[in-house]
């Protein structure tokens, strides 16, 4: 199953979401009626009834930044903090007179939109590609790139490193592009296995090169910090695509130079 597959599954949970919050909405009340058909109250649940009626996935490992109009963000953080504070509530903790909680629910959604889950909400880092005017061919590698993730099982972090090598093709971009881009993929909820074809897609779609390979190596707290418990723990897995995925010595050469790069760690 490809991940264009996994996206292309409907999705229960947003439809019924959608649904409740219409039948919340009083349509002869709402001053938003048009054609006598309500819109949805929350600002959520506007964006989801956007994105459903294009067909857009919304999966926690996409980006939504396309689809958000003017304000809309601003909004979102203000209903993701009232959720906040209602799910604190829930796990009774006093909000009101605790002085350590009392505002972390805006600290939590302000983490979530703007610094953890930001490749979801905010648009790709500017990246200027050249064209390969030198027709560079030889093979290199950038890394270790610092990952930062969260897994979307738990909500909880994925923290590593990853290693890009290239075989430019078309176009090249700058070496710090390749940690700007990496940051704004992992910065959704994740699970490795996705992160990682999704990291190469943007790179393909960046500067198209004739070899691609990452590999990325990290710990989950889902398993360290909870459930097994196991502190040590890592997830290594990889992508190769075009000529690293072709040409065997390509590909040897590729592991080979991102394994000097990792005795330096
Ligand atoms: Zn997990």
């Amino acid at each position: 199953m490809t991940l264009d597959d996994l996206k292309s599954m409907p999705s229960l949970e947003a439809d019924f979401d959608v649904a409740v919050s219409n039948m919340r909405t009083p349509s002869t009340s709402c001053a938003d009626d048009v054609a006598g058909q309500a819109l949805p109250s929350t600002i959520s649940s506007r964006i989801r009834q956007r994105l459903q009626g294009a067909g857009i996935s919304f999966f926690a490992n996409d980006n939504i930044a396309n689809h958000l109009e003017e304000g809309e963000l601003e909004a979102l953080q203000q209903e993701v903090t009232d959720q906040v504070r209602g799910l604190l509530k829930s796990l009774v903790i006093d909000v009101d007179n605790d002085h350590n909680t009392m505002e972390t629910a805006e600290r939590v959604a302000k983490m979530y939109l703007h610094e953890v889950f930001k490749g979801r909400y905010h648009h790709q880092p500017k990246v200027a590609s050249f064209p390969n005017v030198k027709q560079l061919d030889e093979i290199y590698t950038v890394g270790p790139i610092t990952v930062r993730s969260a897994c979307s099982h738990h909500l909880v972090p994925i923290l590593g490193h990853c290693w890009i090598g290239i075989q430019p093709g078309e176009r090249v971009i700058g070496l710090s592009k390749f940690s700007r881009i990496a940051d704004w993929v992992f910065s959704r909820p994740h699970i490795q296995e996705e992160a990682v074809i999704i990291l190469a897609d943007e790179i393909e779609a960046l500067c198209r090169p004739e070899g691609l390979g990452i590999v990325l190596k990290a710990q989950h707290y889902c398993m360290k910090w909870r459930g097994v418990k196991e502190p040590q723990a890592s997830m290594v897995n990889s992508v190769v695509r075009g000529s690293f995925r072709s040409n065997p010595s390509m590909k040897k050469e590729f592991f080979d130079l991102i394994r000097q790069q990792e005795t330096l760690l």
